[in-house]
């Protein structure tokens, strides 16, 4: 407990230094990702304030959210989206899907939410690095996509874009990942986007100097 909340206090503090240098009218939401932790670090996290958190599995999100039934935690899904657990993850609920990456997935989603007379709020995901190992609309397709998923999905209610920053030791090329990313965004507020979910643990405040608003954090607010 005492390791979560020291880890809580750096993090607010270091997130305030930099949305101060950046763009002090900028208001940064927090996903604590808890994919690594116990219902029981969610719970001690919440209990210090943070109310948003945010899984990569199906599984896990559906029992955690099910354990902590009692808390009205906003539960963000940010992980790869398979096919025969879309049904699942509807059925959770979640606040924000991060990771629709593309036409045909969220076409396939919003067939499924038409069935279940239900909605989902989502972003699109950008492989802005253009990295192999990380799913993603291209650069060059994100904004085209985007669109064409507002027009023809009307039960995915598109309200921005996520990123993973580049892979890379080298400052410049995190940062370049984040600024295409956030240049896409900008486009695409006059089409409703308001979230720009970028940055975690490693590279979470060269994010909110690119002009991120929702950060995915997990090893440095639970790591003890
Ligand atoms: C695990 C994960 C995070 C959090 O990573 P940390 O480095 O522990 O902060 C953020 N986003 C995604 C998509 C993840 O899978």
């Amino acid at each position: 407990m005492e390791n979560i909340e020291a880890n809580f206090d750096e993090v607010l503090r270091k997130i305030e230094a930099a949305r101060l240098g950046a763009d002090d009218f900028n208001i940064i939401n927090i996903v604590g990702v808890s994919k690594n932790v116990s219902s029981k670090d969610v719970n001690e996290l919440y209990s210090i304030g943070q109310r948003s958190f945010g899984e990569n599995r199906v599984v896990e999100l559906v029992k955690k959210s099910d354990e902590l039934d009692e808390l009205p935690i906003e539960w963000h899904f940010i992980g790869r989206i398979q096919t025969n657990k879309i049904n699942a993850l509807i059925d959770a609920n979640p606040y924000l899907v991060h990771s629709i990456d593309s036409l045909e997935l969220a076409l396939n989603i919003d067939k499924r939410l038409k069935l279940k007379n239900k909605k989902m709020n989502a972003l699109i995901q950008i492989n802005s690095a253009n990295e192999q190992s990380k799913a993603g609309l291209s650069l060059e397709t994100a904004y085209e996509t985007y669109l064409d998923i507002q027009k023809q999905c009307t039960s995915i209610n598109l309200q921005g874009v996520m990123c993973i920053g580049a892979n890379s030791e080298d400052r410049n090329v995190v940062k370049k990942s984040f600024d295409d990313t956030s240049a896409i965004y900008a486009k695409l507020k006059q089409n409703g986007a308001i979230y720009c979910s970028m940055g975690m643990s490693g590279d979470f405040e060269i994010a909110i100097g690119c002009g991120s608003n929702m950060l995915r954090l997990g090893s440095a607010l639970f790591q003890l």
